[in-house]
């Protein structure tokens, strides 16, 4: 890595690492020293630092608390067995970041400030990355605006910030699940492929109705017809049929999975059969029925392969194949954990080494 920016860095007096339990990492609460900010400010990112991870102060009438201009990623650092090391395809976020950030007419993240600032935020803080089998580092760069108006527009100023956090290695619950045929995560036109905050607010409603039946997260489908199914919960969604990855093709209303896409990687390289296009519930359905479906996981940075154990569908429970004797799904979660861990050969280049 080299460095090309200037970044003002300042140290907390003393690491809070000694107070902190890694033997209990509950997700997304427990975050190292530092965090890295800038500002956009007349047209540019300015005052780019690296501070104490603290409160900070906002206005009141910033406008993403109104409007909700707020986009964000999730990205994760592996520690290898040699001491190195490595975050999973960050430019993979950093692109995805700025195509959240057009939709959401939120200026452009520079290529270095996202990869540098987060480098050199994981540099300081690298007694934080994990050596606990399994354990990671998880990543959260953010941007939200930050402009003092009510009045509806996009904003001048806005805020972009990196937390990052040790997280717990991820023991896979099978997962319950209902196919949704009401409610819908992202509608044509609109901003389900961004990464932005209001997608998550409004998906909150539907899943605690479905958690409130017993189920643990939903399998989204398309909102004009409820018959094609999109993802599931936070993840991308995948299916083996007869040998066969399937998967639904990336539309507007479809995130673009970095999960997703080194799984599809990994299965053509491995010369298996993959199916990138519009997937019916009908037909899971009834591949579930005649037992010509091998595996059901969500695809995604958290959980990397979350098995599908039951599918709610009007009212009917069906009970998918064992997931401990799924082969595919098995097979590349283990081949992506020997890779993000320097286990194996990073023959496609995945791992920027920090
Ligand atoms: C983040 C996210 C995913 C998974 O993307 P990864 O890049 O694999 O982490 C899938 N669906 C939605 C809606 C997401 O927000």
């Amino acid at each position: 890595m080299i460095d090309t920016l200037n970044i003002q860095v300042n140290k907390i007096l003393s690491s809070k690492i000694s107070q902190t339990n890694f033997n209990d990492l509950p997700f997304g609460k427990v975050f190292s020293d530092h965090m890295f900010m800038a500002d956009y400010q007349e047209g540019e990112w300015k005052n780019l630092q690296i501070m104490p991870y603290a409160e900070i102060s906002i206005n009141p009438a910033a406008s993403a608390l109104q409007y909700g201009q707020a986009i964000f990623e999730g990205i994760k650092a592996f520690r290898h067995a040699n001491g190195k090391i490595s975050i999973f395809r960050p430019f993979k976020n950093f692109e995805r970041f700025n195509i959240s950030a057009e939709r959401m007419v939120m200026p452009a993240v520079p290529e270095e400030l996202f990869i540098q600032g987060m480098s050199q935020l994981i540099n300081l803080d690298k007694d934080w990355v994990p050596s606990i089998e399994g354990q990671s580092l998880y990543i959260r760069p953010f941007m939200f605006a930050t402009e003092p108006v009510l009045g509806v527009h996009a904003s001048e100023t806005y805020k972009f910030i990196i937390l990052t956090g040790p997280t717990a290695a991820y023991y896979p619950k099978p997962l319950k699940v209902k196919i949704e045929l009401n409610y819908a995560r992202s509608v044509e036109g609109g901003i389900g492929y961004a990464k932005t905050a209001g997608n998550y607010g409004g998906s909150l409603y539907p899943t605690k109705l479905a958690q409130k039946e017993g189920f643990d997260q939903l399998i989204w489908t398309d909102s004009k017809s409820h018959t094609f199914i999109e993802e599931s919960g936070t993840t991308n969604i995948m299916f083996v049929i007869n040998d066969v990855l399937i998967t639904p093709s990336t539309r507007d209303t479809i995130l673009d999975g970095v999960t997703r896409n080194s799984i599809l990687e990994l299965a053509r390289a491995w010369g298996m059969p993959v199916e990138e296009r519009r997937v019916t519930v009908l037909e899971i359905v009834n591949a579930i029925k005649n037992k010509t479906l091998q595996d059901a996981f969500g695809a995604g940075t958290a959980a990397t392969v979350a098995h599908i154990a039951q599918i709610g569908h009007e009212g009917e429970l069906y009970t998918l194949p064992d997931p401990t004797g799924r082969k595919f799904s098995n097979k590349v979660a283990k081949a992506l954990s020997d890779i993000r861990y320097g286990i194996a050969d990073d023959k496609f280049g995945w791992n920027y080494l920090v």
